[in-house]
């Protein structure tokens, strides 16, 4: 996850449209905001834990004159939270200065800290990594180039594996990088005036008064100056195979963001659709889990008939819960986000729409409060196929034994949450309803087809652990039995489902 910006606009309050923009991407990483401004001659930098608003205020943005920034929001995967690992990260090279908001996880984070020879503490998350091994490279023959900067990313870009969208900038450039299999999605935007934007998702051009420009392709690099911009192509030919993230489109993404030019408001609504086909049920009522449930739940509606309606009002001042850092936060956050519309659902037949179940904290205590409020039945229908395998690239879902379908059988979970029946899309047809099904996509949490080979040795901590990653550990033991060839998995491509 995490959400990235930049704007190009000398002349215009680039501060105050970047923390419009971060705002727009707010849900993309909740747990530090910052960004850096340049005025062509020198980079500021101002990040801090928390939400955007809680981060930034009229004064602090007007004491940041200038005309090219970037953003980030950040969603913690490698890397603890903590102030240290907020970004943008900042280095000065001689005269140059440059600052780097990402989105992704590398993959062998340990393994170039280990070539680089960095001593455990050097750098403290991947992003931190790649911000180092860049200035590394600035006092070397980089340094001797017209664009520093530039060749240093060159040089250091096709030696990161993993997912990452940068957004980078020294005095009087912004630079665009999405890695060859565009796993994170990352778009250019236009002013009106003619400046330049770039963000995770496009919603974030409405709000500062950009028009969409485009997606960038998996492996393209742009660089954006008083030029213009530049496309380049910085990755080998061979290594470009487009993998975006299906969960953008389950979940993460914003209803109103666009992805392989496809609307995921109506993705989401077509999912929903597909579940009434494949898992019918009787029911007096639809509902959707907010927020990301709904669109999902109106296409069941619609498809099956039922009438739908809303069960639960979310308070939509806290954060996502499983986005949350520790499990002890997650718990807290169901308690408060979610409360039952009691006249809507006492004595009602249920179905409810998820997106999906990562843990299933949420969806059991759920459960519990509708059936409390009197629902007589609930029946859950997720539009997403079991989550059974952890992700390396971009979301924090911990080991296996945390992931609910990766140890209980369909059966066994639906006993668990407390439903009486419960019901996954099938992956093709999950595919079939991005609208987008041969453009290329990682499903390896649904499937344990994983696009990059995992090193046995990967964790949140890997940077921390220093010698101990050579050795092996209760995680790496985890994931070694994740990528094992011989571990058992249900059929992926059928639809699950359970009743009592
Ligand atoms: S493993 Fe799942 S969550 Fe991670 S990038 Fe792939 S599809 Fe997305």
């Amino acid at each position: 996850m995490c959400g990235i910006f930049g704007v190009y606009a000398p002349g215009r309050m680039v501060a105050h449209l970047t923390y419009l923009g971060l705002y727009a991407l707010q849900h993309r990483g909740q747990e530090s905001a910052g960004m850096a401004v340049s005025n062509l001659e020198d980079v500021m930098v101002v990040k801090e834990m928390g939400l955007v608003s809680n981060v930034f205020d009229d004064r602090a943005l007007t004491s940041l004159p200038g005309d090219i920034a970037i953003g980030q929001t950040r969603y913690s995967t490698t890397g603890h939270s903590q102030w240290r690992n907020a970004q943008p990260i900042y280095r000065g090279v001689g005269d140059l200065q440059f600052a780097l908001g990402h989105n992704g996880n590398l993959v062998n984070t340990g393994e170039l800290a280990d070539e680089a020879g960095m001593l455990p503490g050097t750098v403290a998350s991947d992003s931190d990594l790649v911000g180092e091994l860049v200035a590394r490279e600035l006092f070397g023959e980089s340094s001797e180039t017209d664009n520093p900067l530039l060749s240093a990313m060159q040089v250091i870009l096709p030696k990161l594996k993993g997912a990452f969208c940068f957004s980078v900038m020294d005095q009087t450039q912004i630079i665009g990088v999405r890695d060859p299999n565009g796993f994170r999605p990352l778009a250019l935007g236009r002013l009106d005036d003619g400046g330049w934007v770039l963000a995770s998702e496009n919603p974030a051009f409405d709000v500062v008064g950009a028009t969409f420009v485009r997606e960038l392709d998996p492996g393209e690099m742009v660089i954006i100056d008083e030029q213009g911009v530049t496309s380049l192509r910085p990755f080998d030919e061979e290594s470009v195979d487009p993998k975006l993230c299906i969960f953008e489109y389950v979940y993460f993404a914003r209803p109103d963001t666009k992805l392989y030019g496809q609307n995921v408001h109506q993705a989401r609504v077509r999912m929903g659709a597909a579940l009434a086909e494949q898992a019918p049920v009787d029911a007096d009522l639809v509902m959707g889990v907010p927020e990301s449930g709904i669109p999902a739940a109106e296409g069941f509606a619609k498809q099956s008939g039922i009438t739908f309606g809303h069960g639960l009002v979310k308070n939509r001042y806290i954060g996502r819960t499983f986005i949350a850092p520790s499990q002890e936060l997650r718990a807290l956050g169901v308690r408060m986000k979610l409360n039952p519309l009691r006249e809507n659902i006492a004595g009602k037949r249920l179905v409810v729409v998820d997106d999906s179940i990562v843990r299933g904290t949420t969806t059991k205590a759920m459960v519990a409060m509708l059936r409390e409020a009197g629902a007589t039945e609930v029946h859950l229908r997720i539009s997403s196929p079991p989550y059974r395998w952890p992700c390396f690239y971009g979301m924090d879902t911990g080991t296996r034994s945390e992931l609910l379908a990766a140890n209980l059988t369909v059966d066994e979970i639906r006993e668990y949450i407390g439903c009486d029946s419960i019901s996954y899309l099938g992956l093709e047809a999950l595919h079939e309803a991005t609208g987008a099904i041969n453009a290329g996509f990682c499903d390896a949490c649904l499937t344990g087809n994983y696009p990059i080979d995992i090193p046995v040795n990967l964790s949140k901590n890997v940077l921390e652990a220093g010698e101990e990653r050579h050795q092996e550990s209760t995680l790496a033991t985890a994931i070694s039995s994740t990528i094992s060839p011989t571990a058992s998995v249900e059929n992926p491509t059928q639809p699950t489902e359970a009743s009592s």
